[in-house]
């Protein structure tokens, strides 16, 4: 057994949300543009992406008011291709969530299981009218696609943990990553999105149960004490802007 030997982000360009949504319905009436990116995981098992951004298309046709901004290097085919893959090389997608700003890419990995929570695939397929925009994008659910659908806390490689955090949506997961010789990685993905709504309990103003969000919060706290694990936020420009992108890898080579 070894664990992941490189974990790289792929930047998936940026879409604007109100401030009200990122902070608890406070701050309403300010426009806030953040990123979206992907993980990749390179490890001994397979190939493994975390995410897979969002589909400039998708956004402009369906949700067009958070005014996406996608080069074509920013597209996930051109971001492998920067760290030394094609699309098809791609062992294994998770997505922490189906939200389209999480699942864009997944068709273009023709080779990958799709490994998800069970309850996520069921809600992005029917899901409650609130919700409709959020599960927008159905490219995901591809003829071809193959799906390993998950329940509870799961090891999906040596050292790659996801941890089940419900709340924002009903299967969400979290993503903590071990490497050879440096600490592991934590990855909340939409548990909270800055530094200043995690630190007060904050979720964002978008969310399938909110009672269960501030637990997932709590529980991500627990386990970055109990890993000390690096956190990563997924929706903050300034700390987006202090991240190492691809081609660029934690531990750096
Ligand atoms: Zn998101």
């Amino acid at each position: 057994m070894a664990k992941a030997t490189k974990v790289r982000l792929l930047d998936s360009g940026t879409l604007v949300i109100d401030q009200s949504h990122i902070t608890w319905n406070v701050g309403c009436g300010t426009p806030v543009r953040f990123p979206v990116y992907s993980v990749l995981i390179e490890h001994p098992e397979g190939l493994i992406l975390f995410d897979t951004g969002f589909d400039r298309e998708l956004v402009l046709e369906k949700l067009a008011f958070e005014l996406p901004e996608q080069t074509e290097q920013q597209t996930i085919p051109a971001q492998l291709a920067l760290a030394g893959y094609a699309a098809g090389d791609v062992d294994a997608v998770v997505n922490s969530h189906l939200h389209f700003d999480h699942c864009g890419g997944n068709k273009h990995l023709v080779n990958a299981t799709t490994y998800l929570h069970e309850d996520e695939i069921r809600e992005a397929r029917s899901p409650e009218p609130f919700e409709v925009l959020g599960y927008a994008d159905r490219s995901w659910d591809h003829p071809g696609a193959r799906f390993s659908l998950l329940s509870g806390d799961v090891e999906l490689a040596d050292g790659v943990h996801l941890f089940h955090t419900p709340g924002h949506s009903i299967g969400h997961y979290s993503l903590l990553v071990e490497l050879e010789g440096s600490r592991p990685l934590l990855f909340m993905a939409d548990v909270s999105y800055t530094p200043a709504a995690y630190a007060r309990d904050h979720q964002a103003g978008f969310h399938w149960n909110p009672v269960a969000g501030v637990r997932s919060i709590r529980r991500v706290k627990a386990l970055a004490r109990a890993w000390d694990a690096e956190i990563f936020f997924t929706h903050d420009m300034d700390e987006f802007e202090t991240y190492k992108l691809a081609p660029s890898s934690y531990p750096a080579s």
